[in-house]
């Protein structure tokens, strides 16, 4: 029996969602947090209660303070930024009168009411269907802790506040989640890796061990129990795997991957902040793909030289109702200050096929990949196509933007596009509203149809993206969606290739430059290709962007 169970142990391995690459051995040390307490106790002056909560919030904004200035050397703006994210969400009026209600109504304490309303508020979030906001139940979760701790700490029964593990030697960090201020108080030299049973690669949490280099493995489930405490483990983030006592025959495997990868990484920071350039001297701009303003601070952190593909229809997708142009201007504005001078593309919206939003009421197609989708549904919506350019070029005058249609396949829709523009530049002088009068125009091409005209649709615009992603489902009539046709949907293909040079050969023909941004551009066995077709620019996932400068270095 007691060897059975050994034999089991040695060969269990534990699955989760990658949040950030990279191999790590330690030792499995569960966090452990002061216990603070929250039982309901009843309170007669819930006017003294309310101000008791008060000075603990007051207390806990300028510890926040303390903290984003101890960050912002550790790990950048982009990452400290989260502690004013926090002392902003302390001063929501929602959360704070959501507590003083129940300290009132309830005749309860402080501790009590921060809980409740934490849980409350982390359910609500938790339930939200996209991912940035799920990522931020650890928020609230995190700042109604530091309340709690500091209403323990002014009346002295704590002072020990923050976390603790097992600091011995090299440590695999396990707990059910982080909060972001328990990973930016991590020992980096002795935390090796991090795995948690629960939370979202999209949390904050992740970004910072992202930022932070620790190889990360989050949403494990319920097998990460605490009597793996002190357990040897081998943390596998290029596949999710969680080896527990390993085998010697994989221990060596893995130190062999492990000092390949560290070569490789410390190699690869001497391209942080250099241009990329071919080894002929050729530059090439490499740039990174966003869905949101939360993929910002990765882009940032990624050392990407600008975005290339903005899409603009998540913004959508994460609404319940359409967003007005004053939320998208809000939203534009912000990437484009946050980029500063370097290019923005934003395309415009791609909702259809996959990607749908229910206020849009779309009718049920048969094939919606095909149907009426991206700039098929904005030219024959003209109020909601308006709403969006409005908003883009309200947005310009604050940065570096381009703007790129999706799904074009004819002339004739460049030709409407470039209409409306016209229109709204006219109403935006009207009105004395600023914008830059000569945002980069694009579109993308990543329709056979496109590709095959780019000669004469290279007329009318300023650039071209080669969208593989779509390209190659169109051109070989393989469905993306149908992961049982992943063999047939081959971005090689004779075909595709062929496309993608005509449409290089065709811009460059016309003195416009070509970019991709479909998956196909992060591929580094695609690479030689590209720069040998002469693509003059790539947008690609932003943790590739510092590998495909290193690898570009040594082509063409
Ligand atoms: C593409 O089709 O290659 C592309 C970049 O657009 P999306 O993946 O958003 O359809
Ligand atoms: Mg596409």
């Amino acid at each position: 029996m007691g060897v059975t169970l050994a034999k089991i142990r040695q060969n269990l391995v534990l699955h989760g969602t990658v949040a950030n690459k990279g191999i790590a051995f330690g030792k499995l040390s569960f966090v452990k947090r002061a216990d603070i307490g929250h039982e309901k106790k009843e309170i007669k002056n819930t006017k003294a209660e309310c101000a008791r909560f008060e000075k603990a919030r007051l207390h806990a904004i300028t510890q926040l303070g303390a903290l984003y200035d101890a960050s912002l050397e550790k790990l950048g703006e982009q990452n400290a930024v989260v502690f004013q994210i926090h002392q902003m969400m302390l001063e929501d009026p929602d959360y704070v009168s959501s507590i003083k209600d129940v300290i009132t109504k309830e005749h309860s304490n402080a501790e009590y009411a921060v809980t409740v309303v934490a849980q409350k508020f982390e359910k609500q979030f938790l339930e939200m269907d996209n991912d940035y906001m799920r990522g931020r139940a650890a928020d609230i979760v995190d700042i109604s802790r530091r309340i709690n701790e500091i209403l323990m700490m002014h009346d002295g029964i704590l002072n020990n506040k923050g976390i603790s593990y097992n600091h011995e030697g090299s440590v695999v960090l396990a707990a059910d989640d982080l909060v972001p201020s328990e990973t930016v108080q991590l020992d980096q030299k002795a935390v090796a890796g991090i795995v948690t049973s629960k939370g979202s690669n999209r949390s904050h949490t992740a970004i910072f061990a992202r930022t932070m280099g620790i190889p990360t493995i989050v949403c494990v489930g319920d097998s990460l129990t605490e009597d793996l405490e002190g357990h040897f483990v081998i943390v596998d983030g290029n596949s999710g795997r969680i080896y527990v006592d390993p085998d010697n025959e994989t221990i060596e495997r893995f130190s062999e991957i492990k000092k390949t990868d560290d070569v490789q990484n410390s190699h690869l920071e001497e391209f942080r902040g250099k241009p990329t350039l071919t080894r002929s001297g050729n530059k090439i701009n490499l740039f990174a793909n966003s869905g949101s303003l939360a993929d910002l601070e990765l882009i940032k952190a990624s050392d990407a030289e600008g975005i290339g593909l903005f899409r603009s229809e998540y913004i959508f997708m994460q609404a319940s109702d359409y967003p007005t142009e004053e939320e998208q201007y809000e939203i534009y504005k912000k990437v484009l200050e946050t980029m500063g001078d370097k290019k923005v593309i934003i395309r415009t919206l791609d909702i259809g096929a996959d990607k749908t939003a229910e206020y849009f009421m779309l009718k049920q197609e048969q094939n919606p990949a095909m149907g009426l989708r991206a700039v098929r549904l904005c030219l024959a919506n003209r109020a909601l196509f308006k709403t969006q350019l409005r908003a883009l070029y309200r947005a310009s005058a604050f940065g570096n933007l381009s703007i790129m249609i999706p799904m074009i396949t004819s002339v004739d829709e460049v030709i409407e596009t470039k209409q409306i523009i016209r229109e709204i530049k006219r109403e935006l002088d009207e009105q004395e509203l600023q914008y830059k009068d000569d945002v980069e125009f694009g579109i993308m091409i990543e329709t056979p149809a496109a590709a095959i005209i780019s000669d004469e649709l290279a007329q009318h615009v300023d650039f071209f993206s080669i969208g593989t992603n779509d390209l190659t489902q169109f051109t070989l009539a393989v469905d993306r969606q149908n992961a049982d046709l992943e063999n047939y949907l081959n971005p090689y293909h004779h075909a595709v290739v062929k496309l993608i040079e005509n449409t290089i050969i065709n811009g460059h023909l016309a003195g416009i430059w070509v970019g991709i941004c479909g998956e196909l551009a992060s591929d580094e066995k695609f690479l030689g290709k590209l720069i040998q077709l002469g693509v003059d620019e790539m947008s690609v996932v932003p943790s590739s962007v510092l590998s495909l400068r290193a690898k570009i270095a040594t082509l063409g």
